[in-house]
């Protein structure tokens, strides 16, 4: 059977719009540099790899990316059904083994019998035919450049870090201890390695002063509020940290009984918890600086670290003006643009905007008209922040609520995210009534 959409790039995005796109009936000819070519990033010779943290973040329905996991899985998501199928603990979020995650959508999309695969470094946009690109925020090559042009402006650019895994046995567990917030002590999958004000000090003041590694891109550098290297927070004040990634509230340290005065806490990277990440531990310090800041936590004095922390550049289009809301460039319809290169952020939003872009491409391949889901739903909340004409300087966003329109009345925040989702679930159950989509599940429950 002839290829009839291309889809460039096989990565979270890319596995969730090619596999949709399949389940409509569409051959797919999906085309990605790897295993040929590695972005900085990218280690895995597996299509869907998560190339930071294993963690799609809460899965409580009622908070925004756990509302927006729910609608994927509504709408049949594949990256939803692999995420479920590799969990690991991590109290209430969700979190996976990436190994087995990326095998699974590795596998889904390679055993399919419309996907055709390829390996290979895709440089331009072909002339004709309709396409998806999904070549996420390291697209590679001449590429991005390519996309940018046809789509009339300049690309854009800004910087990520990734935190750095320890090898759990090598944890001093004298010095540690398990418990995930407000749990009983001992009980939870977080391994927190306390901090005492002395002890606080002198980390500080090492990641503070510890060298950093040089960015040779023109532009100055821009960080992803949500995902700030730890230095950079740290450099805001050390209250920055104890408020933020290093606060203690809700633990106890099981050898005073009480709150330490600060906590770096640990999470599983894998399902038989051989490897732990240190928890908003994203770093742009050199190596050497790293080790030499992280040994001052006392738990980790010894620790063997499987992985350092690194800086990248992250591309994304300029959304309000270069996108439909459809996720179609304006200046090209047949060619979607999918993940985080089309201006959300985050696993979970790169593969919605991939389901998405899959539905829509399918429809124009078949001459139905492209849908946009409900703005009062997570996956339309993120489609009105692409579409935010307002934003001069557009930011990519992870999903909030902030994003959805508000209630007609006000409720306090607890009741808050259940009100919106039970909006949510019952505008997404009618709108796809309408558009003749059959729901791949029931949406939960809320109590
Ligand atoms: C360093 C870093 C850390 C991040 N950490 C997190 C995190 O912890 N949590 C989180 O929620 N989000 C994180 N993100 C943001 C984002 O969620 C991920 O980048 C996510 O993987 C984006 O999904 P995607 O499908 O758009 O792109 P990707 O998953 O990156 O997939 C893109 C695919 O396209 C291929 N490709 C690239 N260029 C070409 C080309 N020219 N031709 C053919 N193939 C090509 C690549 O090999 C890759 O397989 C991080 C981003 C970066 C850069």
């Amino acid at each position: 059977m002839a290829a009839e959409l291309l889809i460039i790039g096989g990565g979270l995005a890319g596995c969730e719009a090619a596999l949709r796109a399949a389940g409509a009936g569409v051959s797919v000819r999906l085309v990605d540099m790897k295993p040929a070519r590695f972005s900085p990033a990218h280690a895995s010779p597996l299509l869907g790899e998560l190339v930071c943290s294993n963690s799609l973040r809460s899965a409580d329905p009622a908070s925004a990316v756990g509302l927006l996991k729910a609608e994927m899985a509504v709408l049949g998501s594949h990256f939803i059904e692999a995420a479920r199928a590799s969990a690991v603990p991590a109290g209430k979020a969700l979190a996976v083994d990436r190994e087995r995650f990326a095998a699974r959508l590795d596998n889904a999309v390679s055993s399919h019998a419309l996907i055709s695969r390829e390996a290979g470094r895709v440089e331009e946009l072909p002339a004709s035919g309709v396409s998806i690109v999904a070549t996420g925020p390291l697209t590679d090559g001449p590429l991005a450049e390519n996309i940018a042009k046809l789509a009339g402006g300049g690309s854009l650019h800004f910087y990520d870090a990734i935190a750095p895994i320890v090898m759990t046995d090598s944890v001093d567990m004298s010095r540690a201890f398990w418990q995930d917030r407000y749990a009983e002590p001992g009980v939870g999958d977080y391994l927190n390695c306390p901090l005492s004000r002395e002890e606080f000090s002198a980390f500080y003041q090492a990641l503070t002063t510890g060298e950093q590694v040089p960015l040779h891109d023109f532009e100055s550098p821009r960080f992803f509020e949500g995902c700030l290297p730890i230095e950079v927070m740290a450099a805001r004040g050390e209250k920055t940290l104890l408020f933020g990634p290093m606060k203690p509230v809700g633990l106890e340290d099981p050898r005073s009984g009480r709150r330490p005065f600060a906590v770096v806490q640990l999470r599983k990277e894998d399902l038989g918890g051989r490897l732990m990440n240190l928890v908003g531990f994203q770093t742009k310090l050199t190596h050497a600086a790293q080790l030499q800041a992280f040994r001052l936590i006392p738990a980790l004095a010894g620790a063997e670290f499987a992985r350092l922390g690194s800086i990248h550049r992250n591309s994304f289009l300029d959304a309000p003006r270069a996108l439909t809301p459809q996720l179609a460039l304006r200046a090209a319809p047949q060619v979607f643009i999918a993940g985080q290169l089309s201006g959300v952020e985050g696993y979970v939003e790169s593969a919605a905007s991939g389901l998405l872009c899959g539905l829509n491409a399918a429809r124009l391949l078949s001459g139905e008209p492209l849908l946009t889901p409900p703005p009062t739903t997570a996956l339309g909340g993120l489609i009105t922040h692409l579409m935010n004409q307002e934003a001069k300087s557009f930011q990519p966003s992870n999903i909030n609520f902030g994003l959805l329109p508000p209630l007609a009345q006000r409720l306090p925040k607890k009741e808050r995210g259940r009100a919106l989702a039970r909006r949510a679930f019952g505008d997404l159950l009618a709108w796809m009534a309408a558009q003749g989509l059959k729901p791949a599940e029931a949406p939960p429950l809320l109590a």
